[in-house]
């Protein structure tokens, strides 16, 4: 029998619901607001959102006195919080309580000594805003992506703290903090990877294996959807990654009976369901 299992845990994560809510209340309250960035890696709550008169700020100087501006969930760096506050901006704080927890650890880790080691993708705006945090308190540190990085990048240091991007593979951050405490004397460790991740990370390892087809939903920038993706390739070859229904190829669907389905954390669930019900009109057009 044909069946679509949907992760418990697919979709919006409470740091994007966060985010979302306060940029569709903005705009129904105020209708002109501005967010540093996209708010989420997601084009259609993008393109949702702009015709609630939330727009992408594309620069800083188009600002005036009594503007909104949106801090999305990656953050933003202490400085331009600062400058935007100087403009006098009016300030929506969206920055996921996890991500302020790396901002935290870092500039804790600064204070104690330590040199920091940023387990994240180099020009990631949580990574971005993270380094401002780092330099705000005059630390000294470097980003790490993968492996190789570590070996060539991390300098001699006696005392080393970690922290991750929220979206990190745990697997890569085990196997990290592991060569870390192999080569360093005195290694603090926060393993600030965010519950949503962890969490949909597990049930994609526990999913993937199980079904004949595995398709990941989630923006093509999406840092969290792009390890869901890595992680159930490495499970189940049968694993696609595609942001909206019009992706699904009923090549992928022919003589398959389990198709499981996951979702990033930016990833509404109206996006999901249309999947789900592409899926179905595709195999009961192939079973007539
Ligand atoms: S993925 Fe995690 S850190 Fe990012 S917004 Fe969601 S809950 Fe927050």
């Amino acid at each position: 029998m044909f069946d679509i299992k949907v992760a418990k845990t697919a979709g919006f994560c409470f740091g994007v619901k966060i985010a979302v809510d306060m940029a569709k209340k903005a705009g129904k309250d105020i209708g002109h607001a501005y967010t540093n960035g996209p708010i989420i890696h997601n084009k259609q709550v993008v393109s949702y959102l702009e015709n609630l008169g939330i727009k992408e700020l594309q620069d800083y100087s188009h600002l005036k006195s009594g503007d909104t501006v949106i801090i999305r969930s990656h953050g933003v760096e202490p400085e331009i919080e600062r400058k935007l506050k100087e403009m006098d901006i009016n300030l929506l704080d969206a920055t996921c309580p996890f991500v302020k927890k790396v901002h935290d650890k870092v500039r804790q880790l600064v204070k104690e000594g330590y040199f920091v080691v940023i387990l994240g993708e180099e020009g990631h705006p949580e990574v971005v805003g993270t380094l401002g945090h780092l330099e705000d308190v005059g630390g000294q540190g470097v980003v790490i992506e993968s492996f190789e990085d570590l070996i060539k990048k991390v300098p001699k240091r006696n005392r080393i703290g970690v922290v991750a991007q929220t979206t990190q593979s745990e697997d890569f951050f085990r196997e990290a903090v592991g060569y870390l405490a192999e080569n360093t004397e005195e290694l603090k460790i926060f393993n600030t990877i965010c519950d949503a991740t962890s969490v949909r990370q597990e049930e994609v390892k526990e999913l993937s294996p199980t079904v004949d087809v595995m398709l990941i939903i989630g923006g093509k920038h999406s840092g969290n959807t792009q390890r869901l993706y890595q992680i159930s390739k490495a499970l189940n070859p049968n694993t696609y990654h595609i942001e909206t229904a019009a992706e699904v190829e009923p090549d992928w669907l022919k003589d398959v009976y389990r198709v499981g389905i996951s979702a990033g954390a930016s990833t509404p669930d109206w996006v999901i369901q249309e999947v789900v019900k592409k899926i179905k009109d595709i195999r009961g057009a192939q079973d007539e």
